[in-house]
Order: structure tokens, then sequence, then C-alpha cells
């Protein structure tokens, strides 16, 4: 969080928002605790609290909109809070809709008493077809007492069928303005005010008076609520209260996943994926797991900007600002495939004996410090590399010097068939520069190899953009997981987790779990950009 707090991106665009006064700002997040957040959320986070903080030097208010006890739970608030703090975002107050419950119920009553909303247990298809067509509710007409008394009943939990809605139109051409509901039964219990409550107000009734009693002087919500905000607006106006100023900006969407804890919740439920900080989860934890950094993170998202354009984000712009940042600060260490590995065995002019050396962890980086480099006429290969090596072609190790190929060993007499092992005749004054091959190398004597399991991963989706009718479950992708193990040098047995390195020639890589006990090293593979 530290971290973060100092690589602030300093962002500023030519925004501004509507009657701000300079101190005296209010925006608010208010994330719903049915999920871990994702990016899209982060969005939504980092800009309440660029204008609050950075650009109005106001205040960030932070509500949990807890009104759905069936999706919500205290481990996903506890998330929410800890993942707002590895971003960097600090809210002036944490509030609760549901510290309010006893006041919207209150606002509710006052709603039925003046003849604003009524009782209405129409089933779920005809409301939705009636509100389709413009029709009237048939209970629209009912009497303040018979309301009352059904709202009673609801908060009791003696009535189950009924669902109360603000009376404030049939046929109005924005469809969120057709007496949309405000009260709703709920027995599931709410896991901050138990079984209090049988009945809950609904986001849209409970946003905007929230906002207002708090002191939210600017909402800043998705572009996808436009519709409902003549609807917030006239719950404030119904009861007189404070107005506030909406700002829509388009909510972050990403190809071939999809930003909704909805559907990362089922993908979370069925096993699809590890748990909500699975690295290939788009949720805040799972991109940092993977090995985005959180300064990149907070940089791509404010480079977003408040627009109002909506757009498909693509991967590779994602984490190619996060090679960028990385690129300079990872340390160089070496692994060789496991599978059909090469042996090389230096005859002429290699070492009589092993030794190490000091070797910086970066060239271009010295302060990294160095890492000891072994040296010996035994080395281990890539297949990939050998399988292309000629008679008597002379190639570079890498960070050593050059190399003559005098002999190469297949399985079989074919030219196609793997390399077993091979004879070097080191070459030290050899031209570095006319090689073609240069190859990474890893000493079997002087060091103890540390083993290593690779792990790279695929899109969630096997499409970049979802359409409305498509059924997600069928474009999932099928196998989103591979696995390599691999030789590393002995220097990797010092990483720990959230470390980040690049092995040469293979990548970037987060340390998902060290070297342990015998237990080989978990390394993610870090997209780059370049292919995913
Ligand atoms: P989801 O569909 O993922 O549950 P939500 O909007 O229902 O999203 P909330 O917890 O209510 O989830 O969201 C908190 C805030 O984050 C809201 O103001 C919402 O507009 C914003 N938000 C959610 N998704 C995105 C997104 N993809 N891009 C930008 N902002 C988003
Ligand atoms: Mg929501
Ligand atoms: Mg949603």
């Amino acid at each position: 969080a530290k971290k973060a707090a100092q690589s602030r991106a300093g962002a500023s665009y030519n925004i501004a928002l509507q009657d701000a006064e300079m101190g005296k700002v209010v925006t608010g997040f208010p994330p719903e605790p049915s999920g871990y957040l994702h990016i899209g959320h982060a969005k939504a986070a980092l800009l309440n609290d660029y204008f609050a903080h950075d650009l109005y030097k106001g205040t960030l208010l932070f509500r949990f909109d807890d009104t759905n006890s069936t999706k919500e739970k205290q481990e996903f608030q506890d998330s929410i809070t800890e993942d707002l703090d590895v971003l960097g975002i600090k809210p002036d107050k944490t509030s609760y809709t549901s510290d309010h419950f006893h006041t919207l119920y209150e606002y509710c009553a006052r709603m039925i008493k003046e003849g604003n909303a009524y009782a209405d247990d129409t089933d779920q298809k005809t409301m939705r077809d009636e509100r389709m067509t413009g029709k009237a509710s048939v209970r629209r007409n009912r009497t303040v007492e018979e309301n009352m008394a059904i709202f009673e009943g609801m908060i009791a939990g003696t009535q189950l069928q009924n669902c109360i809605r603000a009376k404030i139109s049939v046929d109005n051409p924005n469809k969120a303005m057709r007496d949309p509901v405000i009260y709703r039964c709920n027995h599931t219990p709410h896991h901050r005010t138990g079984t209090l409550w049988k009945a809950y107000p609904t986001y849209d009734f409970a946003c905007p008076l929230v906002d207002s009693l708090e002191g939210v002087t600017h909402a800043l919500r998705t572009t996808e609520f436009a519709d409902r905000n003549p609807q917030y607006q006239w719950f404030l106006e119904c009861f007189n209260l404070r107005k506030v100023h909406i700002w829509d900006f388009a909510r972050l969407n990403f190809k071939r996943t999809f930003l909704s804890k909805r559907k990362l919740t089922k993908l979370v439920d069925a096993s699809r994926v590890w748990g909500w900080d699975d690295p290939r989860m788009p949720t805040i934890r799972g991109v940092l797991r993977r090995g985005m950094t959180i300064s990149a993170l907070r940089d791509f998202i404010l480079k977003q900007g408040p627009s109002r354009n909506i757009t498909l984000m693509d991967w590779t712009i994602f984490w190619n600002i996060n090679k960028k940042e990385i690129d300079p600060i990872a340390p160089r260490h070496t692994a060789v495939d496991q599978k059909e590995t090469v042996r090389a065995t230096i005859i002429k002019q290699g070492p009589e004996k092993a030794y190490t050396e000091e070797r910086p962890r970066h060239n271009k980086n010295p302060g990294l410090g160095t890492k000891k480099v072994a040296y010996s006429s035994h080395l281990i290969l890539d297949q990939e590399d050998a399988k292309l090596f000629e008679q008597d072609e002379e190639i570079t190790l890498m960070a050593w010097g050059n190399a003559i190929v005098p002999k190469i060993n297949r399985s079989s007499l074919d030219f196609r068939s793997p390399v077993v092992d091979i004879e070097l005749e080191l070459h030290l004054e050899g031209d570095v520069k006319k090689t073609e091959k240069k190859i990474t190398w890893l000493s079997t004597e002087g060091q103890s190899l540390i083993p290593v399991e690779l792990v790279d991963f695929d899109y969630l989706l096997t499409k970049d953009k979802l359409e409305e009718d498509d059924n997600w479950e069928d474009f999932l992708t099928k196998q989103t997981e591979f696995r390599s193990a691999a030789f590393c040098d002995a220097n990797l047995a010092a990483c720990k987790t959230g470390d980040i390195i690049q092995l040469e020639r293979k990548g970037y890589f987060r340390v998902d779990a060290p070297y342990k006990d015998g237990k080989a090293a978990v390394l993610f593979n870090i997209p780059t950009g370049k292919t995913r």
C-alpha cells in the first residue's frame, strides 16, 4: 500500500465536475460486498479517489452497498477493504447502507403515507410485461392503510408475496421511471444485521437517499445507469433532500473475460478457477497474482480516464504497461526445460573444475546487485535450441562466450530426431556478434539446480466479446492452465513468493510458491502483451 501511494500516477484530465468547489467535493465509492473487486471496480474506485482527493482536495466516502443479503458475505466485505488499501486508496470514511436500514424503512413508510408508493404482489413475469407495455398494475390504487399493513407485514416477515413500488409513472418513455421496486422481501440472514430485517431497500431506492444523507456532492456512475439518473433525482425530490450531481463514466470492458461479479462467482463456485485470486481472474487479486504490479495497474486504469466512450480493452495494452515497469527491475535468471534436456560436455578448452563467478543480476541495472553463476564443462541445454544445431557450427553460450559443436548425438539416425547429447569446444576468442544462436545453458556442476514448475494460462473466454444472446458458458476456454518443468540456476532458491523475475529468453515470471524442502518452485508466466 505504501508503495502504491508513492507511485501515484499523478493523472490529470481536462475534465471538471459540475459546480465543484475546491475542498468541498465529496465522492463515494459504493461496492456491493457480493464478490471480490475486479479491475472495473478499480477504475470506479480510482476515479472517485482522483476527483475527491487529487483534483478537489475533498472527501472520499466508501460505502458498502449491502442491501441484498442473499449475495453478500463478510469475506467479500473484508476483501474489498483490503484491496482498496492495496490500490493505495484511503477513504476518509467507511459506512454501510445497512447502517441506514431504519432510516430507509421510515422513508419508505413516508412514501406510502404520502401516496407515493404501493404494495404489489404481481408475479415477476407479469410485472416485467406490464413495465414493457406501459400497463398499470392492478394493485396500483390500493389504499394507504392497505399498503402500510402489507409493508409492516413484509418487515415483520409475515408477508412474502409483495414488494413495494414507487408510484412514479406507468408509461414514461424511460422504463426506469415505470414504478420501480423500492423494497423487497428477503429472509436470508444479513451478514451485518442478522435476522433483524425481513425486507430490504433496493439499490435504486437506497443509493440516492444514502448518497444525499451522507453528504455526497458528486456521484460517479457508469453510463449503463444513465437511464436511471432521472429516477435517482426523483427520489431526492420526493423527500426534498439535497441534490447530488451525477457524473457518468464508461465502464471498463476487457476482451475474452467478463467483469461481472455474478459470472465470476459462478466460475469460482463451479471450481473452473482456484478461487477469486486465481491468476486467470480479472480481479484485482487475480491480476496481481499473475504478475501485474500495483503501480502498473494504477497507471493503466488512470490512463483510461473519466471518458464516456465505452471501449473493449485489449489485454495486450494492459500487460505491455506492466512489462515496461518490470523489465528494468526484474532480476535475470536462467532455466532449462526438463523435458528432453540435452547434456553438453565441453571436451576442449573447458574448465577442468567447476567454479563460480559473481555476475550482475541485471545487465542494465547494477542496483540489483550480483548473483553467482556456475561454470564447468558439464552443461544442460534446451532441446529446442540443440535440435537446430549443425555439425561444427559456432554458437554463443550466453554470458560466457562462443563454442563450436563438433558432435551431435541424436536418438536415432534421422536428423529430425531429438538430440540426446552434444560435445562442445569452447572458443572464447570467437566473436559473439557473429553467431546466429545465443543459447541458454546451465552448469550441472558447481551449483545445485533448482526444480521449477512453469505455469502459463489462457484467457477464460474463447470469444473477444460476448453478445447479449450468447450463452457465456458455451464460450469458456476448455484448457486454461499449462504446466511444464524446468531447472533453474541456484540463485532461484532465494526467491520468495511475489518476486518478479525474468528467465532469459523464456519471459517474465512471478514466483507463486518458492522452492522449499526439495519441492519445485511455482512460477507464473507474466504476459508481456506480445502473445497474451
Ligand atoms: P458487477 O456487475 O461486477 O457486480 P456492479 O456494478 O454490480 O458490478 P458494484 O459492487 O455495485 O458492482 O460496483 C461498485 C461500483 O463499481 C459501481 O459504481 C459500478 O458502477 C462500478 N463498476 C462496476 N463494474 C465496473 C466496470 N466494469 N467498469 C467501471 N466501473 C465499474
Ligand atoms: Mg451494483
Ligand atoms: Mg452487477
